[in-house]
């Protein structure tokens, strides 16, 4: 069929809306219509060479939700009318990780999204009979994505789609980083450094875990109101002052330490503000082969530092739970889309994600 799309060429192009054709969904694959889809720090770094997680041309787009049009041979989970999230953790149950139980590592989906393909090794995506290739077996900057039916989740059809999208990554990461990850107990100090997509979902994570001071660190005053509404309870403005100090006079320290930046500086920021025998858990994605000094001393306070992959989610048990939670009125999603946008307006809000300016953008498809 043909659709429209966003096609990106290379790292650092713009974004060409375009025809293209997708073909129809092969075994254990399903046709979905998208409805949303928001932009993603992973779609950035894509975009700018950050870390190269497909091969161009590529269509980008990973955090969506949308209708199933479509369920392919062997799909048996879903069907046409479903409403589902789609995710960037498909998983085919026979690889070494999926029987392990650790379905978020499966190799074949590692490989398949290393080279721009679906699990069975190939595009669904051309243009004028050039291969496109997919992005991280999503590619929702699009009307319609064919996707694995293990990437996809049913959810009640009275959660709004554009609403949906945003479980699909940024919550997952963001909530689950506390929830699954660091399983913070009620009464725990937390600080969360960076407040974009990701950090938001961390601040509201740690309101519904209960924590009894949430410290949001960044250096945009509006994103640092924004946590505020989602559940910080004390903010610091990188920019003015040294959060380490900042965070140590609030309470001499705090028993998490989340960084959702990706960035050498603030994983030492995060390790330097823990108390004793505090964690530290690094949720933002690193350029590939950067490294991170640490400063050794606090070892002996048994403080800890870890790694979080897409907050230790387990989609089917994960994303209904986050969806239940949003219509009970706990889980805040309204807050934060800041920008509804059309597939020509991607080069224009990557420059504001890119800038830190602004929480979530969605682009919305009228079908
Ligand atoms: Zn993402
Ligand atoms: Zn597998």
């Amino acid at each position: 069929m043909k659709i429209t799309a966003a096609v990106l060429a290379g790292v650092g192009a713009r974004f060409e809306v375009d025809e293209v054709e997708l073909a129809p969904p092969r075994e254990g694959e399903v046709l979905v219509e998208i409805a949303a889809t928001g932009l993603c720090g992973s779609d950035l770094n894509a975009l700018d060479g950050k870390r190269s997680l497909a091969p161009f041309p590529v269509v980008l787009g990973h955090e969506a939700a949308g209708t199933v049009v479509e369920a392919g041979p062997g799909a048996g989970r879903l069907r046409p009318g479903d409403r589902v999230v789609l995710s960037i953790l498909p998983s085919c149950g026979h690889c070494q990780a999926c029987k392990k139980g650790m379905p978020n590592y499966c190799a074949t989906a590692g490989a398949a999204m290393a080279d721009g393909n679906l699990m069975d090794g190939s595009s669904r995506l051309s243009r004028r009979g050039e291969r496109i290739n997919h992005f991280l077996t999503v590619s929702s900057f699009a009307q319609y994505a064919v996707v694995p039916e293990s990437g996809a989740v049913a959810i009640p059809p009275e959660l709004p789609l554009d609403r949906a999208a945003l479980i699909s990554c940024a919550v997952l990461t963001g909530y689950g980083a506390v929830r699954n990850t660091a399983r913070v107990p009620p009464g725990s100090r937390v600080a969360v450094f960076g407040c974009g997509g990701v950090g938001l979902n961390i601040v509201q994570g740690a309101r519904i875990a209960g924590a009894a001071r949430i410290i949001a660190v960044d250096v945009s005053r509006a994103k640092l109101e924004l946590a505020r509404r989602l559940g910080a309870t004390d903010l610091v403005h990188a920019g003015e002052r040294d959060p380490v100090a900042a965070i140590r006079e609030l309470d001499g320290g705090v028993d998490y330490a989340f960084e959702a930046l990706g960035r050498e500086q603030t994983i030492r920021q995060a390790w330097d503000s823990l108390d004793l025998g505090g964690e530290a858990v690094v949720v933002g994605l690193m350029r590939h082969g950067a490294t991170v000094t640490l400063d050794a001393g606090p070892l002996v306070d048994e403080k800890r530092i870890r790694g979080c992959y897409l907050g230790s989610s387990v989609l089917s048990r994960d994303v209904p739970a986050l969806a239940g939670l949003y219509l009970a009125g706990e889980l805040m999603l309204d807050e934060l889309i800041s920008h509804r946008i059309g597939l020509a307006d991607l080069d224009e809000a990557f420059g504001r994600l890119r800038a830190g300016d602004g929480a979530r953008s969605v682009v919305m498809f009228d079908h």
